[in-house]
């Protein structure tokens, strides 16, 4: 144990539970670990250089084709459509949804601005709810009595009480990997007439009752940013089981032109979202190497819990009962009794080279959401104020634990 762990910036001594936790997180984890980065291998140089060799680099191409016929492979899904990153497949999948300009989206305000932007670019408002501490999702019974209060439903038209305006949906997030609570959420979505769409940005890798994330609501959208569990350097996938919204998500994203030789005629006001052939390629590497990546995530994060273990002011976030989390990213929540210290273990983890990170700061709370309707949200306020995420990638646990 060095000095910088046992006092604080101004030379204060700190709790005395703090230098334990960082010791056992650097049983786990070497220093200078990030959060989460990316693993390549020459799979991934010899797909790209094929691209480049063949001339395909844009959105046609033969990787782009086998990375979607792989992601219905591992999601179960019967269509995924691969698009240029997460925010443009949730806002497709909005679309998708029929989410018209001036309507109500619910969003989790536990969770990145991603989701909350999607609904803006579809000229509609986020209108925050609450979540579980334990799901880190939306909570159905806690969302089912806010939905009684605040809104009319008649012939299956959900209607806020206090704005007037149309509630067309609902966006389930898996949060770090762990699934929400699908059954009892659509269940709840299905009394009041909306339409559910899953971020299932976290969560590649993550089931619910043997089924994989994303594939339970009418449309999910997954990512494939740099930092996520697999990477196409930028991407995204809207996934449905529905073969028509799946052919329409394709026609969207490829600026809704009709086919034809040699004409220019569009049907609709499309996006330019297709996934380029080079991301493709790196993406169907980096699919074939998904279990594995997964294994050692589990690996890692059993690691985290065991060691973790003996600390009573920190919890691990396990997944939930039921359910296989992506583990994405792992985390610890602090006890309520000393939420007051995140920062303070924030600091010391930097100094001793293990690169925590906070939550996201909940989303009704951000400058450009402030005005937006929100239940109110205890869970996801003290989340953000007690959740650390730690370093997950899975070289992290090539290293004996
Ligand atoms: C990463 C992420 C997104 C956005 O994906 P991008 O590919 O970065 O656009 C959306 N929602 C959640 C929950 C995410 O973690």
């Amino acid at each position: 144990m060095t000095d910088s762990a046992v006092a604080n910036a101004e030379g204060r001594p700190v709790s005395e539970f703090i230098p334990r936790l960082i010791d056992a997180l650097l049983g786990v984890v070497p220093a200078g670990g990030v959060l989460h980065e990316p693993e390549f291998s020459d799979t991934e140089r010899d797909y790209v250089a094929e691209c480049i060799e063949t001339g395909w680099v844009s959105s046609v191409g033969k990787f782009v084709d086998r990375f979607e016929e792989m992601l219905c492979e591992t999601t179960g899904a019967k269509s995924a459509v691969a698009t240029v990153n997460g925010t443009a497949a949730l806002h497709t999948a909005l679309h998708l949804a029929g989410v018209q300009p001036g309507e109500e989206v619910l969003v989790p305000a536990f969770g990145f601005v991603a989701t909350a932007n999607a609904v803006s670019q579809c000229a509609a408002l986020p209108h925050f709810v609450d979540v579980n501490e334990r799901t880190l999702a939306v909570d159905p019974p806690a969302l089912e009595k806010y939905l009684a209060d605040v809104l009319d439903c008649q012939d299956g038209i959900a209607v806020n009480r206090e704005t007037g305006r149309r509630i067309r949906a609902l966006v389930v997030a898996h949060i770090l990997g762990h699934p929400a609570e699908m059954t009892a959420l659509l269940d709840v979505a299905s009394q009041f007439g909306l339409t559910v769409v899953e971020d299932a940005a976290e969560s590649l890798g993550g089931y619910r009752d043997g089924r994989h994330t994303g594939t339970f609501g009418l449309v999910g959208a997954l990512s494939f940013n740099g930092n996520k569990t697999i990477t196409t350097g930028g991407g995204g996938a809207v996934i449905t089981n529905d073969p028509e919204i799946g052919a329409r998500a394709k026609h969207l994203t490829t600026t809704a032109k009709k086919p034809h030789a040699w004409e220019f005629d569009h049907d609709a006001i499309g996006f330019n979202y297709r996934m380029p052939n080079l991301n493709a390629a790196l993406g169907c590497a980096q699919l074939e190497k998904l279990s594995g990546f997964l294994a050692r995530k589990r690996v890692l994060a059993e690691r985290y819990q065991a060691a973790l273990a003996s600390i009573g002011e920190v919890a691990f976030v396990a997944e939930p009962p039921g359910t296989v989390s992506s583990y994405w990213l792992n985390a610890i929540l602090l006890d309520p009794a000393q939420e007051g210290l995140r920062d303070e273990i924030h600091r010391l983890c930097h100094a001793r080279g293990i690169m925590t990170r906070s939550a996201w700061k909940p989303l009704h709370s951000l400058q450009p959401y402030a005005h937006c309707p929100a239940m109110p949200a205890p869970v996801t306020e003290s989340l953000y104020r007690r959740l650390i995420k730690l370093p997950s990638s899975p070289h992290l646990a090539d290293v004996a634990g």
